[in-house]
């Protein structure tokens, strides 16, 4: 499951997809779910799709790809409906082909229904056996939930789709912000721990609305010009149709704890995002802040590594007082995956997506601000990079704490034996990656960089799983040990 894998230039931890649902009669509805997927990209690269329904029928078109490589301006003409539900994808289960795009869909009698989800579920085998698959007919745990809706309503056609989701999720552990449609409604559910983010906005007067909107984040919101309402909560179900938009809790009042990944913040949101009411900019720009005052040095210049390193440098830079400047130039037109077998490759890839700008760089103390260090592989091309490209001194600050643990929650991790942080001390990290200087932010800093705002899950940073994680054993931490062998428990610090 977690296979190694290193995207084009520098990154290992990627985001697990985005989904989207629009309830608008009258409007272009296929033209809005474009651009809310559009809005979504950041999420996943390997597939995308929708289903509409016109209230008759259900179509899903689904492809491997961009979101605009999948569907164009003939494609969304054909696209007619009052209601629709979008996905793009990235894959941490399951394969990266036409088979695992989604939305999936399943028929019910004359009925059917089709389904996004975003996230990763942690109990499959059980779910599975519920469902009463054949383990050859699973592709993805999205596939394994479809077929669990699936079989719960077939059990009961007349109660429809709604009391199937009521009756299915109490048994689905795990990551799951999911938006469905039948016929008749959309749906937006989000799992007890809110691992994911899902939001809803309304188009028009709230009063008088035109339609609604349920998204990932709320840029995708913004695009079709919806207005933010609320986040969806853990725990809930948001049905939408012809009479409004009406809440239900699936799970009883004390279970559900809100727990979203603490990496929405520093990685996989887009940096105009809001959760918990805050701009996702804004905390990038305090991690940076309480980084330069929790472990300062002296140099020349701060930079960030685009994209997602450039706020923790700013506010690097503003808090150090060290001029800020940009000192690597991305290609913004890669999207897919290479495998990078080594450290040559790898090294190709991180020169295919960055390149230094020189002038700015040489002969100068820098200060390079990323997000995380997974392996370091990539970030050890990248100090390389920068000082052949002159660079007198590298100083790396990162702005989330050591990555320990894998995650089981819908962000592609490598297995434990293969995180940096999880079998080196800081000098040894310094000495692998060739930095002249390393400093992680603490996890007090970052949970005040992004403040009270709301409960989080930081099981990668810390080993503590908010749910129990796939091995069985006494503790998560323990579990995770197991799965790595005894040589790697003897170097775990604090364990
Ligand atoms: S384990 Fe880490 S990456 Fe996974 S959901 Fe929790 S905080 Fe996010």
């Amino acid at each position: 499951m977690w296979a190694p894998c290193y995207l084009a230039g520098r990154r290992v931890l990627k985001e697990a997809c985005g989904v989207f649902g629009v309830w608008a009669p009258g409007e272009p509805v296929s033209h809005l779910t474009f651009d809310g997927i559009f809005a979504l990209q950041h999420r996943g690269q390997e597939s995308a799709g929708m289903a509409i329904s016109d209230e008759n029928s259900i179509t899903v078109l689904k492809d491997t790809g961009l979101v605009a490589s999948v569907f164009d301006e003939r494609s969304l003409q054909g696209l007619t409906g009052t209601h629709a539900i979008g996905h793009t994808r990235y894959s941490t289960a399951g394969s990266a082909g036409w088979e695992s795009a989604q939305p999936v869909y399943r028929s019910v009698g004359e009925a059917g229904f089709a389904l996004a989800h975003n996230g990763n579920l942690t109990n499959t085998e059980a779910l599975v056996e519920r469902a009463g698959m054949l383990p050859g007919m699973v592709l993805t745990d999205s596939d394994v939930l479809a077929e669990l809706i699936a079989s719960t309503w077939k059990a009961s056609e007349e109660n429809g789709l709604h009391q199937a989701l009521c009756d299915t999720l109490p048994f689905v552990e795990g990551a799951f912000s999911l938006t469905l449609i039948d016929r008749g409604h959309i749906y937006a559910v989000r799992d007890p721990h809110g691992f994911r983010p899902l939001c809803l906005g309304v188009l028009g007067d709230p009063e008088h609305p035109r339609g609604w909107a349920v998204a990932s984040e709320t840029p995708a919101l913004d695009i079709i010009g919806a207005t933010f309402v609320r986040e969806i909560e853990p725990g809930e179900i948001v049905t939408i149709n012809a009479d409004g938009v009406r809440s239900e809790h699936y799970v009883p009042s004390g279970v559900a704890e809100e727990k979203l990944c603490i990496f929405e913040y520093v990685y996989f949101a887009r940096p105009d995002s809001y959760l918990h009411g805050r701009e996702v900019h804004g905390a990038r720009q305090r991690m940076g802040q309480l980084l330069a005052q929790q472990s300062p040095v002296e140099a020349d210049l701060v930079m960030g590594v685009p994209d997602s390193g450039v706020p923790a440098a700013e506010g690097f830079a503003l808090a150090s007082g060290i001029p800020f400047g940009h000192g690597l130039v991305k290609n913004r037109y890669i999207a897919r995956t290479f495998i990078a077998p080594d450290q040559e490759a790898r090294e190709r890839a991180v020169k295919r997506k960055l390149n230094p700008l020189r002038e700015n760089i040489l002969g100068k103390r820098i200060v390079v601000v990323d997000d995380s260090i997974v392996r370091g592989t990539t970030t050890r091309a990248l100090v390389k990079m920068l000082r052949e490209a002159g660079a007198a001194e590298v100083h790396l600050r990162i702005s989330s704490p050591p990555f320990q643990w894998p995650c089981f929650y819908g962000i592609d991790t490598p297995h434990r034996g293969e995180l940096l942080a999880a079998t080196k001390s800081i000098d040894e990290i310094v000495a692998f990656i060739g930095c002249d200087s390393l400093a992680f932010i603490s996890i007090e800093n970052l949970r005040d960089a992004i403040g009270e705002a709301g409960g989080f899950c930081d099981a990668c940073l810390t080993g503590d799983y908010p749910t129990s994680v796939p091995l069985e054993s006494p503790t998560s931490k323990q579990a995770v040990q197991d799965q790595d062998g005894p040589q790697l428990q003897r170097s775990l610090p604090g364990v």
